[in-house]
């Protein structure tokens, strides 16, 4: 029954597709598995995907990776989240918690190599499974910029997350062309309508339905591919995939062959209005336009990565619907590395292409007319590991060029020169050494010593022993790492203990730069801070697993919010020269410091040479030195010494010893200072340094510091018989409010996400086809009220973290279990009143 395909798919060229995804039902078998060979010969450029899967925790990522691995042939079994055995979470911690921490990279083909005719060349599909828990959001924000495309999973009962919307913006930010795919329609509750609905209204992108999902009664089956009208159905155990064609659909289920027409007909006429080619064939052949013009006119519509459309896949990973297609669509839709836009560099304050910064490079000195010098390579460390037996792994993009084990890279932002050791092609926990890495790979390197996430490593012809003057600074933007929330003290028993958990700590944060620690000088103490509670608790669990750190060597601190201090007002200018020998070495600088409260304002009336950090931002100016042709310095070195000298002066407020934050930081350069007595980079931060320090003494002698804390959004689900107590706990008690309380039933999907790219879309004209049996389902539900089911609600606000961070016990006692709390990360708000006077005595 499943073996026909109808001349009329035949007709417009959808057979040969149709047919390959028919043959890769018995593919598996034949495809025995990805040998390291694949690794030593690399992918053409136009065959490589480098994609991310990316999503709320728990919507399926790391389900839907393991299932691709599978389909492709690249393993040979089927690992399970719930049974701690998949390829993708491969730490012990990860396999105990079910959860993944950090985020995994995986290649394998598709299709299989060996149902494709001779001839044709598979594409390599390089995937980094991501973390979906918001304390681990620095380690998505890293991986999206590396990557070429994302496929963003949807919770098919829970819908638009938190976490979802702000993956979302982060792939935005990086311009990331996206595929939605509605994961876990198998579930009770799923709804493939609410969720495309919320996709539009929450992520502001068009819906462009290429499947539409297949139930027979209650039992999600397969997916309707609506582009080239054929049922796909699977078997839940295997996964292989059968192609129904329209004919036996008409046959079988002529409602599902009237929707599949329905839905062809709303794609084809959304993408009219928007691209000629299709509209052109529209005018020509009516509804019969053919599958490639349609695939094609999705992949323009796509590929800028605004996500103004995006195309929507159904499925169900852990029974094995759907993801066949979903491969299909990675390498039909997602562009090659070649088809991005091209990379952008950094260079000084400005940001320009690549080809723009090679045309404006200064020419070497006394030979004007010569071109500059070329750059042979420009690569990426997105992520720095400790593999444990193979040392510190830098995992690495290259953009332009190739790397090779004996190139001689300078690290831009480090400022030396590093050689690997060996060059490496990852697989989860598997590497395999390869020679080289060439344009839009990604690899990992070891032996770099000092490399950090976020460097820049450059190529030159020739043996040098310093970089090009014009290239020595140049740098990919890196993301931030966002402001720490939560902190753990740390208080060795002896000096020995104590200089091992540096030694740890130093490596765990170089890691993940979004843990930071430092030694607090009153108390001796380390403190170690990070995203939240569960970043913590996995930080000090690697700390104690991994870096092999005896407890009992050491008091542990709970975890604890960590607050900030900020300005209420203006400080005046506050100059400072420094002098001193520093090492043996005279010198002295000096510079000029005024501080101000960042106002939400400031971002609009910014100038292009401020730098945003940790919440503040530092602009530095430099003015010339009258009478002089030639600098007696590099203003690159200076801006960067006194922005460095800014934030060491900033890490410490003076009230709480937390670091400032929301302060703008003028810094003004002294350039008539003697310059001839060897001044060194240390004096130039050291002037910045005091002259902040001295600027925020007299602000909290003058008392205009203030106090910050972290507040967290918060989303609390629970049966409406405890929703007055839940409320009224938030409000009096945790110093919280409570912004709205709705029934899910009420929920707006009229756009509520303000400000955020895309633009609102009207739902009455998205097309989305009726779930199974809409029309029984508030009968159920009303069948259900009387028989005294529990009837949710939702309530939604902002609290201090500190009041939050624990708050899913306390909620227990209050719901007898009976709820979901999902915590966002919020702003850093003014500590006043009551908790102000609690935390004077505290200290
Ligand atoms: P991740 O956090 O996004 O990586 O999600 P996981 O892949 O770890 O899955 C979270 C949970 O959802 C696990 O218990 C999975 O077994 C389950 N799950 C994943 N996909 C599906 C699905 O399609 N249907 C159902 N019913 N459960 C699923
Ligand atoms: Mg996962």
């Amino acid at each position: 029954m499943f073996t026909t395909i109808s001349s009329h798919a035949c007709r417009h060229g959808q057979g040969k597709l149709s047919l390959r995804l028919f043959v890769l039902r018995n593919a598996r078998l034949s495809n025995r598995s990805y040998t390291t060979e694949h690794a030593h010969h690399e992918a053409r450029i136009e065959n490589i995907r480098n994609i991310g899967i990316i999503a709320h925790v728990d919507a399926g990522k790391t389900t839907t990776t393991e299932r691709m691995l599978y389909h492709s042939g690249r393993t040979r079994h089927i690992g399970n989240v719930d049974h701690g055995n998949t390829t993708t979470d491969f730490l012990p911690m990860e396999r105990e918690r079910g959860i993944t921490i950090q985020s995994a990279a995986v290649t394998f083909q598709w299709p299989p190599k060996s149902v494709l005719p001779s001839g044709q060349e598979s594409k390599t599909i390089n995937l980094i499974d991501t973390p979906g828990h918001q304390d681990f959001r620095y380690e998505v924000d890293r991986c999206l910029p590396i990557l070429d495309g994302a496929v963003c999973i949807m919770d098919g009962v829970k819908g638009v997350e938190t976490h979802t919307e702000r993956v979302w913006q982060s792939a935005h930010l990086s311009n990331i062309p996206r595929l939605l795919y509605v994961n876990k329609l198998d579930r009770d509750g799923a709804s493939f309508k609410r969720a495309v609905q919320e996709a539009a209204a929450r992520l502001k992108t068009w819906p462009l339905l290429c499947q539409i999902p297949w139930w027979q009664k209650d039992d999600f089956v397969g997916v309707i591919d609506v582009i080239h009208e054929v049922g796909l159905r699977f078997s839940k155990t295997s996964g292989a995939m059968a192609v129904v064609t329209k004919d036996t659909l008409a046959t079988h289920n002529p409602a599902l062959k009237d929707e599949m027409e329905k839905a062809r007909l709303q794609l084809i006429d959304k993408l009219s209005d928007h691209d000629e080619a299709i509209m052109e064939e529209y005018l020509e052949h009516d509804i019969n336009v053919s599958a490639g013009t349609i695939k094609k006119a999705i992949r323009r519509l796509i590929i800028d990565g605004k996500a103004r459309f995006t195309p929507v896949f159904a499925g169900s990973s852990l029974t094995n619907i759907g993801v066949q297609p979903l491969l299909e669509a990675v390498v039909d839709y997602l562009p090659n590395p070649s088809e991005r836009p091209e990379l952008r560099v950094m260079t000084g304050s400005k940001t320009v292409t690549f080809s723009e910064f090679m045309e404006m490079a200064p020419k070497k000195k006394g030979a004007p007319h010569q071109k500059p010098e070329p750059v042979l390579s420009v690569s990426h460390v997105f992520k720095v590991v400790d593999s444990g037996a193979r040392g510190l792994m830098s995992w690495v993009r290259t953009y332009h060029g190739s790397l090779s084990r004996s190139s001689h890279m300078w690290n831009s932002n480090m400022h030396v020169f590093e050689k690997p050791q060996n060059i490496m092609h990852v697989s989860a926990k598997d590497y395999h050494d390869i020679p080289t890495l060439s344009t839009g790979h990604i690899g990992a390197m070891t032996g770099l010593k000092q490399a950090r996430t976020g460097d820049t490593l450059l190529t030159f012809p020739g043996h040098q022993t310093q970089a090009p003057e014009a290239y020595r600074s140049v740098r990919i933007k890196a993301p931030e790492t966002p402001p720490a929330v939560a902190f753990i003290s740390i208080e060795p028993y002896t000096k020995t203990a104590g200089d091992k958990i540096v030694d740890a700590l130093q490596r765990l944060s170089r890691e993940d730069p979004s843990i930071r620690w430092h030694k607090d000088e009153r108390s001796e103490q380390l403190i170690l801070s990070g995203m939240g509670l569960l970043h913590l608790e996995i930080a000090q669990d690697r700390l104690l697993t991994h870096y092999k750190i005896e407890k009992e060597t050491a008091i542990w601190g709970d975890i604890e919010v960590e607050y900030s201090e900020c300005l209420f007002a203006p400080t005046r200018p506050h100059y400072h020269e420094y002098d001193r020998a520093l090492r043996g070495v005279a010198g002295r600088a000096a510079c000029t410091v005024l501080l101000e409260p960042l106002e939400a304002c400031h971002h609009d009336t910014l100038l292009e040479s401020s730098v945003e950090r940790d919440g503040n931002i530092i602009h530095v100016s430099i003015p010339l030195p009258e009478d002089t042709d030639e600098l007696p310095f590099d203003t690159e070195t200076v801006r960067q010494q006194l922005f460095n000298g800014a934030i060491a002066g900033l890490s410490r407020g003076p009230r709480r010893s937390a670091p400032v934050r929301k302060c703008h930081v003028h810094i003004t350069f002294d350039p008539e200072k003697d310059w001839s007595k060897n001044s060194t980079g240390g004096h130039i931060t050291n002037a910045a340094l005091f002259a902040v320090r001295a600027a925020l003494k007299e602000a909290h002698e003058n008392a205009q510091v203030g106090i910050l804390e972290p507040f967290t959004n918060f989303t609390i689900h629970c049966p409406e018989e405890a929703s007055h107590a839940i409320q009224h706990d938030i409000s009096s008690a945790r110093g919280g409010q409570v912004m709205e309380v709705r029934k899910p039933e009420e929920e707006d999907y009229s756009g509520s996400v303000d400000g955020k790219a895309g633009e609102r879309i009207d739902l009455t004209k998205v097309y989305v086809p009726p779930d199974p049996y809409e029309g029984v389902q508030s009968l159920r539900d009303e069948g259900k009220k009387t028989s005294g089911s529990v009837r949710m609600l939702h309530i939604m606000g902002k609290a201090p973290l500190k009041e939050m961070m624990k708050y899913d016990g306390h909620l227990r006692s209050m719901t007898g279990g009976r709820h979901t709390l999902t915590l966002d990360p919020g702003e850093f708000e003014l500590v006043t009143g009551p908790r102000e006077k609690a935390l004077a005595l505290d200290s």
